[in-house]
């Protein structure tokens, strides 16, 4: 973290990745890390500015359209975010985000194009969109159970050595594997739409603890929030498990 003491969020281009209320993200993250006593700054990266700076705490990644995509992939080639992602700090990618993160990703009218490579994630076009509620169960350490919507085309397989954010439970996910998502290092990867850490702050205070690299004290609201998590999620698998029951 800074000197200052001040949680510095990077909201990379959100003008052009930023479709399903990606800035929730960062509102988030900002929020409970001030509510800890540790104040934020949400440093707003736009596709007309210089460039992505280097010395922010936690970098996050959007979702957006193909064509957006590449645009955005040209503007963070060679910048801070590649330098900070490298020098360990937390970068989460969701949908578009992930698969401009990952080795690269072919679009819908067949191009191929390559991504970021700070993730060793590769995306084809699927038969029809992914769309619904997702539920997984996360293999990284700590997170447990978590939960979204997802809305893309991409099937993403990631290679080997890539841990996958969570095995799926229910929805899509990856399209590859029953899994869903891509952890490597500090950059975690998802299609979990738009404001996935507001759903899952489980998910947000692990960033945060990455970004300022210890253990954060448990938020008292944390217990409620889980409570309705989890009665959310246990509905969702009973509808899986028996699609035609009333309930
Ligand atoms: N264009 C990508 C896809 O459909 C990402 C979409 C999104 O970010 N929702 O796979």
């Amino acid at each position: 973290m800074t000197k200052e003491s001040v949680l510095r969020i990077a909201l990379v281009l959100p003008d052009l990745l930023g479709t399903y209320g990606d800035r929730g993200n960062a509102l988030v993250l900002a929020k409970r890390s001030s509510w800890r006593g540790t104040p934020a700054e949400i440093v707003t990266v736009l596709s007309s500015s210089e460039a992505v700076p280097d010395s922010c705490d936690i970098y996050l990644v959007g979702g957006g359209e193909d064509v957006a995509q590449h645009a955005a992939v040209r503007f963070l080639r060679d910048g801070g975010l590649r330098r900070a992602t490298q020098a360990g700090a937390p970068v989460l990618g969701i949908c578009g985000g992930l698969q401009v993160l990952g080795t690269g990703f072919r679009t819908g009218d067949g191009s191929y194009h390559e991504g970021l490579g700070l993730i060793d994630v590769v995306t084809e076009p699927g038969a029809s969109r992914a769309i619904g509620e997702v539920v997984t169960e996360s293999s990284v350490d700590g997170i447990g159970v978590l939960t979204g919507f997802e809305n893309h085309l991409g099937r993403s397989r990631i290679a080997e050595g890539v841990q996958p954010l969570g095995q799926v439970v229910h929805g899509i996910g990856n399209g590859y594997d029953a899994v869903e998502g891509a952890v490597s290092g500090h950059v975690v990867c998802t299609y979990l739409h738009g404001p996935v850490l507001a759903r899952n702050p489980v998910l947000a205070d692990t960033m945060l603890e990455w970004a300022v690299g210890r253990p954060l004290e448990p938020l008292p609201e944390i217990d409620e929030i889980e409570e309705l998590r989890a009665e959310r999620t246990n509905r969702i698998k009973f509808r899986s498990r028996h699609p035609n029951a009333q309930r």
